[in-house]
C-alpha cells in the first residue's frame, strides 16, 4: 500500500456559501465510477463507458482537493462511487482524509460486497460511519435488482460493519414497483433486529435511459403507509439539513428514514457538494454543469487558485434540482459516474 500524505488545509479564501445563502458543509467524494453490482435503477446491464485510469484522481490528489475544501468549511466527507471499495487504495485514502486539519467527519456509502474484509481496516484508518445499500433480503429478488448473486457477501459485510463499531450503520433501500416494493416491512424488521437504521430513497431519474417514470415511482408517502400496516411510526423533529425525514418505530429507540428527493425536495436546505472520481466539482446531483478541478490541479495550480474555483462553483449553485419541471433534463452522466 502506498502512503497518502495529508496536506494542511489551505487558508480560507471565503466560505463556501451560494447565492441563496446555503453553506456547503457536506462533501460526497466519489472514488471511482466502477461498481461490483449493476443495480437496474443505477446502471445498465452492459455497455457502460468507464472512466480511464488516467482520468481518475489519484489518492494524493483526492486528499489534497478534500483538504482545500475542508479548509473552506466542509465538515463531513462521505466516500462513494460507483463502489468505493473496488478501489485498492481506499484504506489509504481514508487514512489521508483522517489526517486532515481540521479533521472532517468520515463516512462511506457502499454496496457492502467487500465490507466483510474491509470494515476493520477502514475503521482503524479513521472511518466513522457507513451506509450500506440493501434493497431486499430475498436472494432471488436481490439478484434481480442488482444483477449479481452477492446477497450473502453483503449480509456478512453488514455484520462486519457493526462489529467494527462503524456506528450508526444505516441501510439504504430503493423500492421498485412490482420488483421489491413488497419487501419494505421485511427490510425494516431486518434492520431493527441488527440495530441498523433503514432509509428508503425515492428512485430518482438517474439510471439507465428510460428506466424512470414519475407514474411508477414508489413514493415516500406510499412507503410510510406500507410500514404503517405493521408498525407505529412517530415523526422525529429537527431534521435540519439532513436529506432523510425520520420516524421512531414502535416508540423507539429504532428509527426509519425516508428520503423523498422527488416528491418533497429538500433543496432549500442542501449543504452538499460532489467531487466526481475524475475531479469535477458538482453543486447538485442533477447539475447540468461541473467545474473541472483536475486540469488546473495537474497543471500546477496552487491551493489558493483551486479554492477560488471551488468558491466560484458554489456561488453558482442552482436553487433546486427541478425534477418535475417541464425544462428538467437528467444529467448526462449516470449516478455511478457522479457519485451517489
Ligand atoms: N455503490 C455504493 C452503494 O451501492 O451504496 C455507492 C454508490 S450508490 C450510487 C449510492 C446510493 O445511491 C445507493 O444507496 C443507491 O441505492 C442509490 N441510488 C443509485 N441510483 C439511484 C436512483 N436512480 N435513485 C435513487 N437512489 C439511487
Amino acid at each position: 500500500m502506498t502512503a497518502v500524505t495529508a496536506v494542511t488545509a489551505a487558508p480560507a479564501v471565503a466560505a463556501l456559501t451560494d447565492g441563496y445563502g446555503r453553506r456547503a458543509r457536506d462533501l460526497r467524494l466519489s472514488l471511482t465510477d466502477r461498481c461490483s453490482l449493476r443495480c437496474s435503477y443505477c446502471l445498465p446491464a452492459e455497455g457502460v463507458t468507464w472512466l480511464k485510469r488516467s482520468q481518475l484522481l489519484r489518492a494524493d490528489e483526492i486528499v489534497r482537493l478534500a483538504g482545500i475544501l475542508v479548509g473552506q468549511g466542509i465538515e463531513r466527507v462521505r466516500l462513494t462511487g460507483g463502489e468505493p471499495l473496488v478501489r485498492a487504495d481506499v484504506v489509504d485514502i481514508v487514512a489521508g482524509l483522517a489526517a486532515l486539519t481540521p479533521r472532517p467527519e468520515l463516512a462511506l456509502t457502499t454496496n457492502g460486497v467487500a465490507l466483510a474484509r474491509l470494515a476493520g481496516p477502514l475503521a482503524a484508518a479513521g472511518l466513522q460511519r457507513v451506509n450500506i445499500s440493501l434493497d431486499t433480503v430475498d436472494r432471488g429478488r436481490y439478484r434481480a435488482v442488482t444483477r449479481r448473486d452477492r446477497l450473502g457477501d453483503v449480509l456478512a459485510g453488514i455484520d462486519a460493519a457493526v462489529a467494527a463499531g462503524l456506528r450508526p450503520v444505516k441501510l439504504n433501500a430503493v423500492l421498485l414497483r412490482g420488483v421489491n416494493d413488497a419487501d419494505a416491512a421485511t427490510l425494516l424488521d431486518f434492520a431493527v433486529a441488527r440495530g441498523c437504521e433503514l432509509r428508503f430513497i425515492e428512485q430518482m431519474p438517474l439510471g439507465a435511459a428510460g428506466g424512470w417514470s414519475r407514474a411508477a415511482l414508489v413514493t415516500a408517502s406510499e412507503v410510510l403507509s406500507l410500514l404503517g400496516r405493521d408498525h407505529e411510526l412517530t415523526p422525529l423533529p429537527d431534521r435540519g439539513a439532513a436529506p432523510a425525514a425520520r420516524w421512531l418505530v414502535d416508540g423507539g429507540p429504532a428509527a426509519v428514514g425516508v428520503i423523498a428527493a422527488v416528491t418533497e425536495p429538500f433543496c432549500a436546505d442542501c449543504e452538499r457538494l460532489r467531487l466526481t472520481a475524475d475531479g469535477q466539482l458538482r453543486t447538485c446531483l442533477f447539475a447540468g454543469t461541473e467545474t473541472d478541478l483536475r486540469t488546473p490541479l495537474r497543471a500546477g495550480a496552487d491551493d489558493a487558485r483551486l479554492a477560488e474555483l471551488m468558491v466560484a462553483a458554489v456561488r453558482a449553485k442552482p436553487a433546486g434540482h427541478g425534477i418535475g419541471r417541464p425544462e428538467f433534463c437528467p444529467p448526462a452522466r449516470p449516478m455511478s459516474a457522479i457519485g451517489g
